[in-house]
């Protein structure tokens, strides 16, 4: 080859260019290798090269230096030992529901989970003949009488999605245990800091099957990628789940891979930062007049507080962890225009949906087009959750109570 160099064309010799770094190049962060193509040594190399796990690379959609690092230091977060990242917190969902269901079965899933969850479960599992139950969180025994024996698959979220409940998950995860059904924790608000998703009683004898984590939120934690992970520890579930990863097709990209994990060394300092934030004016907003509920698991008298204390209680020194996410019911006496205003008038909440990232946000809801069952523990008027980002606490208590004052005066 090398007496023949000098008489390739010069297009030849770039695309060839036997050129090899010295290897033993080591930095803080990895690499970012992008791949489609994975080139093979020979042909017997191709024919004996497993795709399914970290042995060797295949295809780029299977794996590359990249994003096996970025899996292994998640299953260190979260506890597991095997993970597959996908395009979306969502589509990490949706990857576990449709892998794990057939026509004819049966999945639960929280009343106040995570809403798109809820939607896909309902809609689009039922054009494959999937039938989604809702359960409530708070209620193990409801929990419990729903499961029939065609129920293949439980969700769990601790909290709640925007209502912040915290259910008695030790005691769900053991109900769908005694019964053989799998159990799915969508664990983004825990993000592997708050509680151990595979070790709920701390001494390894109970755990979620599944943790799904939107890494968009803490671990990316800049607001600007989208990204989930599917974690277990069981390499036949792991194998179920990486099988219709593949066949989807479900992979991401290696410049998104190396933004989470460059963020992911800090995710500790942020989550705790975010939280004391969030905890300090979740405090502060239970003194305002215009509020009747603030739903912070955290805080004694949100619904789950108890639970929430056995769970994460420990944590942190005995201060306990949680994530920088609360929100209030405004009193009923005043309009939904005056709730809009309110949400307008802020200065630094920028209205946006999320959380996670170094900007604090805010959104109003209408819980009753969110919920089919009961809630007899939230109190009725207009929601709002609030998403605290890493501004200065008295500059947000500030805008708070500007915004406060002039959306809600008695006039
Ligand atoms: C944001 C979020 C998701 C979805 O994550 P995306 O990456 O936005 O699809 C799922 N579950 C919870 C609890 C979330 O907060």
């Amino acid at each position: 080859m090398k007496d023949t160099e000098q008489t390739l064309d010069l297009t030849t010799r770039i695309v060839h260019h036997d050129y090899q770094p010295p290897s033993g190049f080591v930095a803080p962060q990895p690499g970012v290798f992008k791949a489609s193509t994975v080139i093979f040594p020979n042909v017997a190399a191709m024919r004996t090269r497993e795709w399914k796990d970290k042995s060797g690379y295949t295809y780029g959609l299977h794996g590359t230096p990249t994003t096996f690092i970025l899996e292994e230091r998640l299953c260190a977060l979260e506890g597991g030992l095997q993970c597959v990242l996908v395009p979306s917190g969502l589509a990490a969902i949706g990857n576990v529901s449709l892998a794990l269901l057939k026509a004819g079965d049966e999945v639960l899933v929280p009343d106040n989970a995570y809403g798109p969850n809820k939607g896909m479960s309902v809609a689009t599992l039922a054009h494959f003949g999937i039938r989604a139950v809702l359960y409530d969180a708070l209620d193990p025994t409801d929990l419990a009488g729903r499961i029939t024996p065609a129920t293949r698959l439980v969700w769990l979220e601790a909290p709640g999605s925007v209502t912040l409940e915290f259910p008695d998950l030790p005691a769900l995860v053991r109900i769908c245990r005694e019964r053989g059904v799998t159990t799915a924790l969508d664990n983004t608000w825990g993000a592997g800091l708050a509680f151990a998703p595979f070790d709920l009683t701390g001494d390894g004898s109970l755990g979620v099957d599944i943790s799904v984590h939107a890494l968009t939120k803490y671990p990316s934690g800049g607001g600007d990628v989208l990204m989930g992970s599917v974690i277990t520890r069981d390499p036949a579930l792991h194998m179920q789940i990486k099988l219709l990863h593949m066949h989807l097709g479900l992979g991401v990209g290696a410049n998104d891979a190396e933004a989470v994990l460059r963020a992911l060394p800090s995710i500790g300092l942020r989550y705790r930062a975010h939280d004391q934030a969030a905890r300090g004016l979740a405090l502060w907003m239970q003194q305002q007049a215009s509020v009747v509920q603030v739903l912070h698991p955290a805080l004694p008298g949100s619904p789950g507080h108890v639970h929430w204390s056995t769970l994460c209680g420990a944590a942190n020194e005995g201060q306990g962890a949680a994530a920088g996410l609360f929100s209030v019911v405004i009193d009923p006496r005043h309009t939904q225009a005056q709730v809009d205003a309110f949400c307008d008038g802020l200065r630094f909440f920028k209205i946006g949906y999320s959380w996670g990232g170094p900007m604090s946000l805010v959104m109003p809801y209408d819980l009753h087009g969110m919920r089919r069952l009961p809630t007899p523990h939230l109190h009725p008027g207009t929601l709002v959750r609030f998403s605290i980002g890493l501004e200065a606490v008295q500059d947000l208590r500030m805008d708070l109570e500007q915004s406060l004052r002039q959306a809600f005066a008695p006039r």
